[in-house]
């Protein structure tokens, strides 16, 4: 394996392994080779977008150990993510169980300490059961495959820009924007094409009701620094980010002010630093934000990552790699 070459795309392992909900009850976790899930045609998950999934990464450390970054939360967030979409909730014995399993299974994928690159990690929750009316299903198909990817970012740990949407939601308030759900993601691609075609990076959405507010940052939190102050938009459609939780904790243990609050789109005038944070790339700095409707830049820094960013950026990766004192018991080691 090419570990210094991986980019972020899927790439076969050993197993995978399924867990299956039938008559009021889960089935022992199996690990199998197989790529291919056998699915009914009138499955729920295929008609009416009953799926969920999650991620997470498990690290190689200096000492060879492999350790996984806060699989309580991501147990804890699949849960509230079935839920919303009517779904049968994954225990989080199930979830550590296959989780854990399939890493152990796959431990020849784990990238070596020092390559930049993680054993993705993904968690699949599907109706299975065959439906025609509009309703949950009473079948579901826990699946967990796990592949190895390089930084989310080849050129490194350096800005992007990024465009404001208005055109396009992602996700409505009281809609499903705090479900990890497939849908989210198809609702938004529109929006995230244009932004690739227009030679940003990704794009940012705003609230859907008032288009005033800083929503989510393409497939990722948005937050930003401000005089000595942590900032990150509080909105009911929000993905709750782990590693946006992670930062906020860090920031907070570094002195900073933290604030959940509404964004307001003109406030990127006043940010010393900007970023855009999830488990791929943990933070994508943020250089310049354009927005269509104004025809107006906001620059954002000199187009280095700033020192918060990159203090934070560095706290968090050698927390997950086992090279600083892990305080927070976020990481769990594979024995
Ligand atoms: C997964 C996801 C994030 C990032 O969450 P992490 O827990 O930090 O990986 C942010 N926004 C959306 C829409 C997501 O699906």
């Amino acid at each position: 394996m090419d570990w210094k070459n991986l980019s972020f795309g899927y790439l076969k392992t050993k197993y995978n392994i399924r867990s299956t909900f039938k008559d009021g009850e889960w089935s022992k976790p199996e690990l199998t080779d197989s790529e291919v899930i056998p699915l009914h045609m009138a499955a729920t998950s295929l008609h009416y977008g009953q799926e969920i999934f999650e991620g997470l990464k498990a690290f190689k450390g200096k000492d060879g150990k492999i350790r996984l970054f806060r699989w309580e939360e991501n147990a804890k967030r699949f849960r509230h993510s079935a839920r919303g979409l009517l779904m049968q909730e994954v225990p989080d014995e199930l979830f550590r169980e296959a989780v854990f399993s399939v890493v152990a299974a796959n431990k020849e994928f784990v990238p070596p300490y020092g390559s930049g690159a993680s054993l993705y990690i993904r968690p699949l929750l599907i109706g299975t059961g065959a439906e025609l009316g509009v309703k949950p299903s009473a079948e579901y198909l826990f699946l967990v495959f796990v592949s190895p990817v390089g930084p989310y970012f080849k050129a490194g740990f350096k800005p992007v820009d990024m465009m404001i949407c208005r055109e396009f939601d992602r996700a409505a308030p009281h809609g499903t924007g705090t479900f990890k759900a497939g849908g989210n993601y198809a609702a938004g691609l529109r929006a995230v094409e244009k932004a690739h075609k227009e030679g940003f990076s990704n794009v940012i959405f705003l609230d859907a009701k008032e288009k005033k507010y800083i929503d989510e940052c393409g497939p990722a939190n948005f937050f930003a620094i401000k005089q000595n102050i942590y900032i990150t938009p509080e909105s009911p459609s929000i993905l709750d980010s782990i590693t946006n939780k992670s930062l906020i904790q860090l920031a907070a243990d570094m002195g900073l002010k933290t604030e959940r609050r509404k964004v307001p789109v003109e406030e990127l005038a006043e940010f010393e630093e900007a970023g855009a944070c999830g488990t791929a790339a943990v933070i994508s700095p943020i250089h310049r934000v354009y927005d269509p409707a104004e025809d107006r830049t906001y620059v954002i820094g000199n187009g280095e990552p700033g020192p918060v960013s990159e203090k934070l950026y560095k706290h968090l990766t050698a927390i997950q790699l086992g090279d600083e004192t892990d305080i927070h018991g976020w990481v769990t080691v594979l024995d």
